[in-house]
């Protein structure tokens, strides 16, 4: 089947979409009554002729994680010989979920992600790497996978190459897309450029970046991304998206804020007390995916601190756009009496080519107050730089303790996922 993107609403008025919403999410409400063990308890007093506008699906109570994670069983759909796929949740936080899909919610995701691609200007003349995991019931790789091969796009499958296969991968197959996670690419570009490989000449245009912000608040390219676009002259473009929503958002060729596509979600940004916030100011994600089976979900606080950026965009699509990541909503924490974005101190790291490996520890009884230190992998020498980095660049004085490669690993409890925040306060 032919890749199609007027199926989607993007490039409807804003009202059109506005009005199409209401109806999508009373619709999904409707289903969820009837197709959901949870919901059909947890909404009984909802009646969806009451909702008329973007308010009352505010009032409409919301869904988190430990929701989730406490009552699994009743969130999945009733027909278990309808589900086809079951990954698990990544996160350094909590029990890992997992999350099933019917064969619709894999055409559905497969759709959404390629949507986000053609957003970008990527077409079935492109050749892609995907340089993530693709086993481990991990879900990134196969929603990137399913997306680009349904936008007809030539797509290998790498995972984490070698030096060697990655320059072997470069010379023969010549992608002009990649996909992955920014200071992964940014450490293998520099490797390949060590190596004498010329990296700004290889055939890549595009680098496709999941899991960590390649933006500041003002939608600027924050250092990594300037490292990478740099490194492999090419463009770089945010992606985001979860496992447990099954949601997409991505910059397209403007690269200014995350398209979402309407007809597959519904958008929110909530301040503390759980109300909407106003387009730009920083508040927490919220989405209603609509359309999935598997494990539907509404109105899923998804943990992540972004902001709605307000007018239609230049590219012509009146979808919500969202910034990048700020934080995790978790990871909001207070040091030393001040609020701080623990983000800020990964993304100050993350620029600095001569630290190994690194994570930050996070510690304390009485959250959002921590206790931060941060073990480091790096020759103990360079310990000042890496402080006055952190002050000019996280405005921040933490612990620094220089480590190995090896004990991080071990404090990160020898997983494969590059975990950079340990946060031992919710263990408590
Ligand atoms: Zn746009």
């Amino acid at each position: 089947l032919a890749f199609r993107n007027d199926y989607s609403w993007e490039f409807k008025s804003r009202e059109e979409i506005a009005a199409r919403s209401i109806r999508a999410i009373k619709n999904h409400i409707d289903f969820l009554k009837t197709d959901s063990s949870f919901y059909r308890e947890y909404l009984a007093d909802i009646d969806t002729d009451s909702i008329t506008s973007a308010e009352d699906i505010a009032l409409i109570p919301m869904t988190d994680r430990n929701m989730i994670s406490e009552n699994i069983e009743k969130f999945y759909a009733e027909k278990p010989q309808q589900i086809v796929e079951t990954v698990l949740t990544s996160g350094s936080t909590g029990r890992q979920l997992a999350v099933v899909f019917t064969e619709v919610d894999l055409d559905r995701l497969a759709y959404s992600q390629a949507l986000t691609f053609n957003a970008a200007g990527v077409t079935n003349k492109d050749i892609a790497q995907i340089l993530v995991s693709l086993d481990h019931l991990s879900f990134f790789g196969m929603a990137i996978y399913r997306g680009l091969v349904t936008l007809g796009v030539n797509t290998t499958r790498v995972g984490i190459p070698s030096i060697v296969e990655q320059q072997n991968y470069l010379n023969r197959i010549k992608p002009t897309i990649l996909v992955g996670i920014p200071s992964f690419l940014k450490k293998l570009g520099l490797k390949l450029a060590q190596e004498g490989f010329d990296v700004r000449a290889s055939s890549v245009q595009k680098i496709f970046c999941i899991g960590e912000s390649i933006r500041d608040d003002s939608l600027s390219m924050n250092n990594l991304g300037k490292r990478l676009q740099d490194l492999f002259n090419a463009q770089v473009f945010s992606l985001y998206s979860t496992t447990e929503t099954s949601v997409s958002y991505g910059e397209c060729t403007e690269r200014n804020g995350s398209h979402s596509q309407p007809e597959l979600v519904f958008t929110e940004i909530i301040d503390d007390s759980g109300f909407p916030i106003q387009d730009g100011t920083p508040g927490e994600l919220v989405v209603t995916p609509l359309g999935v089976e598997g494990m539907p979900l509404l109105r899923y606080r998804t943990g992540d601190i972004t902001f709605k950026i307000p007018e239609s965009c230049s590219c012509g699509r009146n979808s919500d756009r969202i910034g990048p990541i700020l934080a995790r909503k978790s990871q909001v924490i207070k040091y030393k009496g001040k609020i701080l974005f623990p983000r800020l101190i990964t993304n100050a790291l993350d620029e600095l080519d001569f630290i190994e490996d690194y994570v930050v520890m996070l510690e304390g009884k009485e959250a959002p107050s921590a206790q931060i230190s941060i073990h480091i992998a790096s020759h103990p020498s360079k310990v000042d730089m890496i402080h006055t980095y952190l002050r000019k660049n996280a405005k921040v004085t933490v612990p620094v303790l220089i480590s190995n490669v090896t004990t991080i690993n071990s404090i990160r409890g020898n997983t494969n996922k590059k975990i950079r925040i340990i946060d031992k306060r919710l263990q408590q």
